[in-house]
């Protein structure tokens, strides 16, 4: 599923457009820093050489599309305008290069990390740390990204071919549940037989609780204030939901016999979450701080956090655990729980995400509206 087919002629086709393109289409646009996105009418972008053009079946919300455009003016380097939207899957529809024709009409999840493929970072396959990646990251995050009816993705090498009838709960997994895979996945104590313990069960929490179950962990514990949160925490696996931080401390030390976790996921990253996870450690534990919600840790090589400390803040993950994950999914070893918004909702599905009234995962789907292009 991660390699296109073979190249089957492309006779039905023109040249390099699967379907005839509509001059315009709808996209949701941020203008201005501190402000929210308006959904605009812009011309659909014609792909330049290399370039491929994606109709998008669906794009996932993410909190960081909160982070962006309550970032005030000088915080982030992107230029204004661009169209958020940066967990897409999409079927392509038109390509720049008669050599990428064999992509045409193929549905693909695309990997977010715009990386240069060049770099000594992306040669080693750590391409979500591409060195050349200063400024925008990739669509939706200072480029035009998939809230929108079309995008433009630069090269066909950021795309992971999947199943068309895999559904919209694949969109969320581009990020969600390559952020949550990478972030498991990326850590060098094995969590076969450990004490793990998941805090936020929300979009990427809910991911990671399953790849972390698929692993033999000991046990695992999952920390969500909402009710909601820890019953679908329960369902997919968790030994133990608990409430709050406080209270996953306490209990952590009753299962480990006062050791301690050895692996502590923090979805959320505020101040609460980042203190209780260094404390909740065990001797040899790693501590990874996926949320980015302010939260600060001072740590030393005496007494702060216990001996053989690892604290890790990954960022997404590279185009190989992409592919994994998408992998995972196929195998029905993880599976997004994802809720449908259609383009017209998308300010009320924003504002659901930021009172944490969605559980799983918000998607939005272009075809849906009867406005569709
Ligand atoms: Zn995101
Ligand atoms: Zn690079």
């Amino acid at each position: 599923m991660t390699t296109p087919p073979p190249a089957t002629g492309t006779g039905e086709h023109s040249a390099t457009t699967r379907d005839e393109l509509p001059a315009t289409m709808r996209a949701w646009r941020l203008h201005e820093w501190g402000s929210r996105p308006t959904l605009d009418r812009v011309p659909v972008p014609r792909p330049g050489p290399g370039e491929v053009l994606l109709k998008v079946d669906a794009a996932g919300l993410c909190h960081s599309d909160l982070h962006i455009m309550d970032s005030p003016e000088g915080r982030l380097p992107y230029t204004l305008p661009f169209t958020l939207g940066h967990e897409v899957v999409g079927t392509v529809v038109a390509v720049g290069d008669r050599a990428e024709e064999h992509w045409l009409g193929l549905t693909c999840a695309v990997h977010g990390v715009w990386s240069c493929g060049e770099c000594r970072k992306c040669r080693s396959g750590r391409d979500n740390y591409c060195v050349r990646l200063d400024g925008a990251i990739g669509g939706g995050i200072g480029l035009d990204g998939g809230l929108a009816d079309y995008i433009l993705v630069p090269s066909a090498r950021h795309l992971v071919g999947v199943d068309p009838t895999a559904g919209t709960a694949l969109a969320p997994l581009t990020d969600a549940g390559l952020t949550a895979f990478h972030a498991v996945d990326s850590q060098p104590v094995d969590v076969a037989g450990a004490v793990v313990v998941v805090i936020g069960i929300g979009g990427l929490g809910h991911l990671a609780l399953q790849v972390v179950r698929s692993r033999s962990p000991e046990v695992v514990v999952a920390v969500d204030p909402r009710r909601g949160a820890r019953d679908l925490a329960t369902e997919l696996g968790a030994d133990h939901a608990v409430a709050s931080v406080a209270e996953a401390v306490d209990l952590v030390a009753r299962l480990s016999g006062d050791t301690g976790a050895d692996l502590v996921f923090d979805f959320v990253g505020v101040q609460d979450t980042v203190t209780a996870g260094a404390r909740m450690l065990a001797t040899g534990g790693g501590l990874t701080v996926v949320g980015s919600a302010g939260g600060s840790l001072t740590v030393d090589k005496q007494g702060s956090v216990p001996r053989g400390w690892r604290v890790a803040a990954p960022f997404w993950g590279p185009h190989a655990d992409l592919a994994a994950v998408l992998g995972l999914a196929a195998d029905g070893e993880i599976a997004s729980v994802v809720e449908e918004r259609t383009m017209d909702e998308v300010p009320a599905a924003y504002e659901d995400l930021r009172r944490g009234r969605a559980s799983g995962r918000l998607v939005v789907v272009p075809g849906r509206d009867p406005s569709a292009a």
